[in-house]
């Protein structure tokens, strides 16, 4: 009975693990979601550096136990099947099982089941079944070859690639509770049975693979993700480390327990009493995991920042946006309206600007308002792998999004927060931006030390004590809680190409630069300078600080069409803007269209439809006045734009159809439409059409990254 259970019915713990991994991180993969392969990647990574840590951690007991790999050969069948502690065989079984199973859907999703199900079926065979597989000629040789580079078939190669399969599986396909009753009420008695023979027959060499146990576990796992497990969020970030940190500690846990009880003399009570010791072991386990997983990150965090984010400590999230779900709809980004960002044109923008800076300059890209409407967690990854290690953001929300997506480095936020989220800042390691004297007195009340860059008003009044008020801006150092990084001034008629305007941005960079020779002299050194933003940079390149603030230039636009740049530099725009035509219909003369009848067909007018709105940033001024391209041509929008949809004339487009791309930025053919173009329509620049693109949009890459 015993064994039945422990040895058979309890067998579907750790195939679930594998079904939940499966679920998440590849079903992804298998509903064809785009970051699914990268996700993987991270998955793989991390993992090898838990297993590493891992080993490192049980090395003592090895040592204790003399369980040291006796051979180089025996080190590797340790370390590929299985595991140098008893637990680990888990972390090579994943990894491998994981890689495995992305070889063969990179084939077919039929090849990943019938290959995964049918090395299922040999790891059986060399597993409860073994008694009568080892007496097949055939056979007996492949399985004393298995053997002798793993102990078991319940491995990488045998067991992990159909568990994780069918929790990718279960991602696209949802049975019904009853369906898993059922399915559970007929398989699970099998599995016994099955067990219940192979054990009283003396079959088993291993007791971990049944046939049926995939059967079970299809059932059951459906059934605890109840419908439900998709719409949910995973769990949160806490949680997961948590029960990452039990599964690690816990063997560590029972040896200390069996070594305490021994040394107290209570051997007796405590551990031949296996059901004190199992809560024993489950309570310090609970209690150590939420211990250190509650402490450790946040001395963690100090010593990750100066990793790239790939290689971080903290799984990176999804932004959330649709087309990027985290449950089981298969959602196209292209369904209605979306951007497709070029990340190879930002990296050859971040090249361009570096190029125009002084050699010691570095960028410190403006990623506020989810980068211009880029998304600013893909823009901070692609930025960090290129080098960037400084950011500017708007907000402590802003700047805690990137951390938690595992970006690193120095996040300046450039405007103001409320001290009642000043525990953000020292949470997420942001720069805040000291707005003036008073605020800097508040941040310094707060009590903790706190990152901060210094705001100086240079002509532009917004924020910052004046330049000239040197006394005062000296007075911050004075704040012992203020770790002053920077020192900062921001240009307003940079892109102006007047004489006045000229004078006056030199003016602005004379002010800064006097305030700055006035804290040399005070012996104040030991934070950076930055003065220009994206105009600053492309008009007065010549001007020597420590970082430049690059925001609009860097996503490849000016702000506006008319602007005449003093650089020579080509900037290339990252994002397109497209939507689909939703319907195509012809209007009889004089008939009226849309919200208020507001145009009248002049002639046969044929109309299309498209799918977007100004609920996706569509600005509603260029109502009658704007235009997108269709198969490489321009159409007019006519008619009064609405929330999610406007009209379009493509009366001389005569193959435009149903389905069909419409371009409102970016290129169609041999026409382009630049954002600046479409904003100086609508009456603004481009910096605002941009960050003003709807959260609704699909996003996609579609080079780079
Ligand atoms: C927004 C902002 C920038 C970036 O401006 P761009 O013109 O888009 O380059 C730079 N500095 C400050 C202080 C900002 O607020």
């Amino acid at each position: 009975m015993n064994a039945l259970l422990t040895c058979c019915a309890f067998r579907v713990a750790v195939p679930f693990f594998f079904m939940a991994t499966g679920f998440f991180v590849f079903g992804p993969v298998l509903a064809g979601e785009e970051k699914g392969r990268e996700r993987v990647k991270r998955f793989e990574w991390k993992h090898l550096r838990l297993y590493l840590s891992a080993i490192l951690l049980y090395l003592p007991v090895n040592v204790y136990a003399g369980s040291l790999p006796a051979n180089p050969g025996e080190a590797v069948k340790m370390l590929l099947f299985d595991g140098t502690f008893y637990h680990l065989w888990y972390f090579p079984a994943v990894m491998l099982g994981g890689l495995i199973l992305m070889a063969l859907l990179r084939v077919s999703i039929r090849c990943a089941a019938v290959c995964s199900g049918a090395a299922y079926l040999l790891g059986v065979l060399g597993d409860s079944w073994y008694g009568i597989a080892g007496e097949i000629p055939v056979l007996k040789p492949f399985y004393d070859l298995v053997f002798s580079v793993s102990s078991y078939t319940r491995n990488g190669f045998f067991f992990a690639p159909l568990f994780l399969f069918l929790g990718a599986l279960a991602f696209r396909r949802r049975l019904s509770n009853k369906a898993c009753l059922a399915g559970l009420a007929v398989s699970f008695p099998l599995m016994l049975l099955e067990g219940w023979l192979t054990y009283s027959w003396k079959l088993q060499r291993h007791n971990s693979m049944y046939g049926m146990l995939p059967v079970v576990m299809v059932f059951l796992f459906q059934l605890l993700c109840g419908g439900g497990l998709g719409k949910r969020k995973p769990s949160t970030e806490w949680m997961r480390s948590c029960s990452a940190c039990v599964y690690l500690i816990h063997p560590a846990v029972i040896i200390l327990l069996r070594g305490t009880a021994k040394w107290m003399g209570k051997t007796q009570q405590l551990i031949e009493n296996s059901l004190a010791e199992f809560v024993l072991v489950c309570l310090i386990s609970f209690g150590l995991s939420v211990v250190l997983t509650a402490v450790l990150p946040r001395i963690l965090r100090k010593a990750d920042q100066s990793l790239p984010p790939a290689k971080r400590g903290k799984g990176c999230k999804e932004t959330g946006r649709p087309g990027e779900t985290g449950g089981n709809i298969k959602t196209d980004p292209k369904n209605r309206a979306w951007v497709e960002l070029d990340l190879k044109h930002l990296e050859q923008n971040v090249r361009q600007l570096e190029a125009l800076l002084p050699k010691d300059c570095r960028l410190m890209p403006v990623v506020k308002a989810d980068a211009y409407g880029h998304g600013a967690v893909l823009v901070s990854r692609v930025l960090w792998k290129l080098g960037i290690r400084q950011f500017c953001v708007a907000s402590a929300e802003e700047g805690a999004e990137l951390r938690r997506a595992g970006i690193g480095g120095e996040i300046l936020i450039l405007g103001y927060t409320s001290p009642s989220c000043f525990s953000m800042l020292s949470d997420f390691d942001l720069t805040q931006t000291v707005i003036d004297y008073e605020y800097g007195r508040i941040l310094q009340t707060f009590g903790k030390k706190l990152k901060v860059q210094i705001a100086v008003d240079t002509g532009m009044h917004r924020l910052g004590e004046r330049s000239t008020d040197f006394p005062k801006i000296l007075e911050l150092w004075k704040f012992q809680n203020l770790e002053i990084t920077g020192v900062f001034s921001h240009l307003c008629v940079s892109e102006g190409a007047s004489e006045e305007e000229r004078r006056f941005t030199e003016q602005q960079a004379a002010d800064y630069d006097h305030l700055l020779q006035s804290l040399e002299r005070a012996g104040i050194t030991g934070f950076r300078t930055h003065l220009q933003a994206s105009y600053g940079i492309l008009n007065y390149p010549e001007f020597t600080y420590d970082l430049a603030r690059a925001g609009i230039a860097l996503y490849g636009c000016l702000s506006s069409p008319g602007d005449r740049i003093r650089c020579p530099v080509t900037l290339t725009p990252v994002l397109s803007l497209k939507a689909r035509i939703a319907c195509v219909r012809w209007l009889h003369p004089e008939e009226g269209l849309g919200y208020g009848l507001r145009y009248r067909a002049v002639g046969e007018r044929k109309i299309a439809v498209v799918s977007i709105g100004y609920a996706d940033g569509i600005p509603r001024e260029l109502s009658g006045k704007g235009c997108a391209l269709v198969r490489g041509r321009k159409a007019p929008v006519v008619g009064t734009i609405c929330m999610d949809q406007l009209f379009l004339d493509v009366t001389d487009i005569r193959e435009a159809a149903q389905g069909d791309e419409a371009v409102f930025i970016g290129r169609s053919g041999d026409v382009c439409i630049l954002a600046e173009e479409m904003a100086w329509q609508a009456g603004t620049i481009s910096n605002e059409l941009l960050c003003r693109l709807g959260k609704r949009l699909g996003r996609m890459s579609v080079r780079g990254s």
